[in-house]
């Protein structure tokens, strides 16, 4: 059977957000879980492995962590569904239940990957997918290497592949060049990130810069890029490719949390963080991307908020307000060229588990036309990668999140059953 747990307040996510969100609760005392699927703290920015090093921003949340005796860090967990009111079944070397009073999620984004020809080439990662098999010890040395796409992440990844060895031969922001220009005049608001920003210029930096196709034969060899209306072929080695970020509301949605605004496909939450459900709070990137800063105060809100400390939450506004106008001139700056769209050709694939091309979409009513008639969203990833991509080529809803969330062990849904017989016989 099952075991079962109690906390007051559970985290999902050891990202900034969910560090942040358990510091702020523990100081009155509650029981907190924070509950992540990596091997340590730290979330997409500050990911561990052996080829990372690690910030002092991160070396300082993580000791905070430690500092709390009533602080409890379960690495290597995933959520895998929501078997009754106030509980979700968790899996790590064992099947477990977690029964909370107060939930937070902190769920993080994940990459927009979005199809183009060559885009499954051995080769071809997304952007933060890139800096993640760096960190996690992918030798790059000597490699030549095109980041495309947009958004700050693009120099972000080229700044740690570089450190690693590698060449990066082109960096192609799809923004024009007033965009970026008119983000860059603009971050004397933000000096931390003036100052970063420094660090990160490239010479390889162009905007008004999409990738078209990548070529080669069991290995990504060149790409051809559409650079200010000339197209370029570049040779290169690797191709890390990302379109943004996309918010991570799976768990929210299971569990029923309304979403913000029509088209914003991020969790809902009012000024304590607090979603449509009484009891869950949701910080950081889950709510709308727009860099760590807004997700620790995000998190700082919604763990005071968690155990009733309304002062304290509300001390922190100014600074979420601060980092919502940083997030909003992001979103301006490097929304997506309607080009972008046009990116697949007829035989490109949208769904690579199951070889599912565009054209067999065009003519797709919605999302369940496609899943039902196209098999699109039926394999491994069930619709994590072109679930967006459709959502963003056709502007079709997401999929309904089902559980399980994660792949599961049977042993742990066994369990589960052995739960709901017993309860079945006591009735
Ligand atoms: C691939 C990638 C790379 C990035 N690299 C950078 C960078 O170099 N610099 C930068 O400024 N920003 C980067 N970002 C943006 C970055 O995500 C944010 O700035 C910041 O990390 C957001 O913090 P967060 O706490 O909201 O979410 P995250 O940092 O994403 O943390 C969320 C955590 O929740 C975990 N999680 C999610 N769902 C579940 C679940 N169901 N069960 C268990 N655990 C779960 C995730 O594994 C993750 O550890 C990157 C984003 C991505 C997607």
């Amino acid at each position: 059977m099952t075991a079962l747990e109690h906390c007051d307040v559970l985290i999902v996510g050891a990202g900034p957000a969910g560090m942040a969100a358990a510091v702020a609760a523990a100081s009155g005392g509650a029981s907190i879980v924070v509950i992540d699927d990596n091997p340590a703290p730290g979330g997409q920015i500050w990911r561990d492995g052996p080829g990372a090093s690690l910030p002092a921003a991160a070396r300082k949340w993580r000791d905070a962590l430690a500092r709390h005796a009533n602080i409890r860090v379960c690495s290597g967990t995933r959520v895998i569904a929501t078997p009754a009111c106030n509980e979700l079944l968790l899996e790590d070397e064992r099947g477990w239940r977690m029964r909370w009073k107060k939930l937070i999620l902190c769920t993080g984004a994940r990459e927009l990957l979005l199809p183009f020809p060559g885009w499954t080439l051995p080769g071809v990662t997304g952007a933060g997918g890139l800096q993640a098999l760096i960190k996690a010890g992918l030798p790059v040395e000597g490699e030549r290497i095109v980041i495309a796409g947009s958004g700050p992440l693009l120099l972000a990844a080229a700044s740690t592949a570089r450190a690693a060895g590698a060449k990066v031969v082109r960096i192609a922001e799809q923004a024009t060049l007033t965009a970026v220009a008119g983000f860059a005049a603009n971050l004397w608001r933000w000096p931390g990130k003036a100052a970063q920003s420094v660090t990160l210029a490239d010479p390889q930096y162009r905007t008004a810069s999409r990738i078209v196709s990548a070529q080669g034969g069991t290995q990504v060899e060149s790409v051809r890029l559409l650079q200010g209306g000339r197209e370029v072929e570049i040779a290169c080695d690797r191709v890390a490719c990302g379109f943004g970020l996309t918010p991570n509301t799976q768990l929210g949605r299971l569990l029923g949390c309304a979403l913000a605004a029509e088209g914003a496909h991020a969790l809902a939450v009012d000024a304590r963080q607090l979603t449509s459900l009484p009891d869950v709070y949701a910080a950081g990137e889950c709510t709308g991307f727009g860099g760590s800063e807004r997700a620790l105060a995000e998190g700082t809100i919604a763990g005071h908020a968690a155990v009733g400390n309304e002062r304290a939450a509300k001390q922190h506004e100014g600074e979420r307000a601060r980092w919502h106008a940083f997030a909003a001139q992001l979103h301006r700056s490097f929304a997506l060229a309607p080009a972008i769209r046009q990116m697949p050709q007829p035989d490109t694939l949208v769904c690579r588990c199951e070889d599912v091309p565009f054209s067999a979409l065009a003519d797709c009513t919605g999302w369940t036309d496609a899943k039902l008639h196209r098999r699109c969203g039926m394999g491994a990833c069930q619709g994590r990668v072109c679930g967006d991509a459709a959502q963003f080529l056709f502007g079709w809803t997401p999929p309904a999140p089902r559980p399980p969330l994660s792949p599961v062990r049977i042993s742990t849904l066994a369990g589960l059953a052995g739960q709901a017989d017993e309860g079945d016989a006591r009735q």
